[in-house]
């Protein structure tokens, strides 16, 4: 589980994050939704390390994560404005992470033989889950949006971590591809079972893709629930407001 404890993040006199305290079990599909502005990525950052909170707590999955740098937190993400390695194969990109976690071995010598079969078999597995086997040794800029969307994640995914963070990953894209891919990270969520945090301004996504749903304005919780807790229940005039701007 992500366990966040009193959570207060300022810049400046502006209050990001006002005390937000969050508990999100083990191998749900959980949506930080809310306005533009209301917090979500400064959030997500938190939680993934990338950033630190002026107060409060982050538990990953038991252990206490507030000080650990990101890279130690084994949290894999994908950001808005995700950076990939433009000059990298498709299978390069995916590979990285597993690359830089292999101990380094003498070149050609047995463990480093071992290291590249074994690396490149999970890269085959990793390109099969998100549907891009057959793009393996293209370059990104030969993929669509879409389908770089799903290199991102299986890159994110490639060192097999505890917890998923992906900030808006499908904003850049049409709605009919927002679509299929959200349809996607639904199927991918119920093959791998990864605690994932996915972040969207989108009710209408949020509700259909998650098992819980954060609603999250002006660096404060609204409510926390089930789609259908949501609509049903909704918490204050805020959340039925937001959840009733579904088309
Ligand atoms: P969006 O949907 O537009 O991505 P968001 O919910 O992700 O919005 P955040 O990026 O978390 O919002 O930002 C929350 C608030 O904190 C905003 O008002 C933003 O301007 C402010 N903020 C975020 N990062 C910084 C920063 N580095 N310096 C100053 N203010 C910041
Ligand atoms: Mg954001």
């Amino acid at each position: 589980s992500i366990e966040v404890s009193g959570v207060t993040k300022r810049f400046g006199e502006f209050v990001a994050l006002d005390d937000v305290n969050l508990s999100i079990p083990t191998g749900e599909l959980t949506a930080l939704l809310g306005p533009s502005g209301g917090g979500k990525s400064t959030l997500l950052r938190i939680i993934a390390g990338l950033e630190s909170a002026d107060r409060g707590t982050i538990m990953i999955e038991g252990a206490d994560a507030t000080r650990v740098p990101a890279r130690h937190r084994n949290v894999g993400f994908v950001f808005q404005h995700y950076a990939v390695f433009k000059h990298m194969t498709v299978a390069r990109n995916v590979a990285f992470g597993l690359q830089i976690r292999a101990k380094p071995a003498v070149p050609f010598s047995t463990t480093w033989r071992e290291d590249r079969a074994r690396i490149n078999h999970r890269v085959e597995e990793l390109l099969d889950l998100v549907h891009l086997s057959q793009f393996a040794q293209r370059l990104p800029s030969q993929l669509s949006g879409g389908q770089r969307q799903r290199m991102a994640l299986a890159r994110a995914l490639a060192v097999e971590p505890k917890v998923l963070l992906l900030d808006e990953p499908f904003g850049a894209l049409d709605a009919k591809v927002r679509k299929e891919l959200r349809d996607w990270l639904r199927r991918l969520h119920d093959e791998v079972h990864v605690t994932t945090v996915f972040v969207t301004h989108d009710q209408e996504e949020a509700l259909e893709v998650a098992d819980r749903i954060v609603v999250i304005n002006d660096g404060r919780i609204e409510q926390i629930g089930s789609p259908d807790q949501l609509y049903d229940e909704p918490a204050n005039d805020f959340v039925m407001g937001f959840l009733g701007e579904v088309t």
